[in-house]
């Protein structure tokens, strides 16, 4: 069978910890399930501005077009604040050039990590939801004017860009609880009101079998702390999907944990840990690569469509959590290195059938 082509990009700060990490338990996924993967490791963000002068060399673009899956670590640091060039448009541009589309962010609440939450066991226990956000249309991407005394910036949404977003919502659904709440704003602004039509219409016409709901946003981001349990699959569009993304990350205690997904129409897509390059601890092995691991688990379920793999490593993970492995973050003292030994080790000792529940939880 092929091996399976992985760009690695670790970036900066913690970045090159976590991604080798992620590059371990992928080679441990392999040996477990008998899968091959090889891996090219490239330059994006600081080190690039370094080595090269540009954050997203030509070189690293050419390997992740040519990869089956690409993986980031993390970009940026104070050492390239205030430069004419930075980190951050090195990972802008790998969105752009790929067409990423669909920003894909899951929130667990382990119940072995309840109690980190900021919020009462009662509310946050059992918490699993995946948030899909519309990644390339919106005010973030409209025209921006600026006079001397006014700002605008364009809200732009066609009706193409809303139906992709939308069947990969739904799709993802349909593979967890079978239920989608859309977010927008529909009481105000046109492009909501266009987002609400297409995204019934997307629905009637190819996922009736999946529960739809509309909320306000103003609403959501309220019932998103009280009730967060109410939860499935939530769609909405950029801006919104910014905010309430990072709303999402604390309730399960640590911005360690949290995985993401950037996913395209065709071509390879992208796997990150939300967090940032985490300058403050870099370098000391000192981070939790649990955020990274569960991307690898996004890359093999959304990358490379390796379902059983995917549930093995989001199984291996809980189950080296319930067995009392932490980092600091998490109240513990083991090391990025330790943690993610402790997850390969539960890796190994997964089923090679992993449940249907635990694959029912990522969608
Ligand atoms: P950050 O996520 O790097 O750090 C915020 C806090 O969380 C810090 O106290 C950090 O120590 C802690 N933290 C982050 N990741 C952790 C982990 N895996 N384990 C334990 N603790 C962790 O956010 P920031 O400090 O706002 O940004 C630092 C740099 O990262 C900036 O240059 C920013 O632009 C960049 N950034 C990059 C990305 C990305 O690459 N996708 C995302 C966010 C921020």
């Amino acid at each position: 069978m092929k091996p399976y082509a992985i760009a690695l990009l670790p970036g900066d700060g913690v970045g090159p910890e976590v991604a080798a990490v992620a590059r371990d338990v992928l080679v441990a996924v392999g040996e477990r399930y008998s899968r091959s993967f090889t891996f090219t490791s490239e330059l994006i963000g600081g080190v690039a501005i370094d080595a090269t002068g540009e954050s997203l060399p030509e070189a690293t673009l050419a390997a992740c077009r040519a990869s089956d899956a690409i993986f980031l670590g993390a970009v940026g640091g104070p050492k390239w604040d205030g430069g004419s060039v930075r980190p951050e448009q090195g990972l802008l541009g790998l969105r752009k050039a790929l067409e990423l589309f669909a920003n894909v962010r899951p929130t667990r609440v382990y119940s072995d990590l309840v109690d980190r939450s900021p919020l009462k066991r009662e509310f946050v226990e059992d918490v699993d939801f995946v948030m899909f956000r519309e990644l390339t249309g919106g005010s973030y991407f409209g025209e921006r004017k600026r006079g001397p005394t006014f700002a605008s910036d364009e809200c732009l949404y066609t009706t193409g860009e809303v139906e992709r977003i939308a069947h990969a919502a739904f799709a993802a659904a349909r593979a967890r609880r079978g239920k989608v709440t859309s977010v927008d704003k529909a009481n105000v602004l046109e492009t909501s009101r266009l987002w609400r039509e297409v995204v019934t219409r997307v629905h009637a016409s190819h996922y009736s079998d999946v529960q739809l709901e509309h909320a306000l946003v103003d609403s959501l981001s309220m019932q998103l702390i009280r009730q967060p349990r109410a939860y499935d699959v939530i769609l909405t569009e950029n801006m919104f999907g910014d905010i309430l993304s990072d709303e999402a990350s604390v309730l399960g205690g640590s911005i360690g944990l949290s995985p993401s997904a950037s996913l395209g129409a065709h071509g390879p897509a992208l796997f990150e840990p939300v967090h940032g390059s985490a300058p403050d601890i870099a370098g000391r092995d000192l981070c939790n690569p649990i955020g990274a691991i569960l991307s690898v688990g996004l890359l093999l379920r959304y990358g490379l469509r390796l379902q059983r793999e995917a549930a093995g490593v989001e199984a291996a993970v809980e189950a080296a959590i319930a067995a009392g492995a932490r980092t600091r973050d998490l109240g513990g003292d083991l090391g990025c290195r330790a943690m993610g030994e402790a997850v390969i080790d539960a890796l190994h000792g997964v089923s090679a059938q992993t449940s249907h529940h635990v694959q029912m939880h990522w969608g």
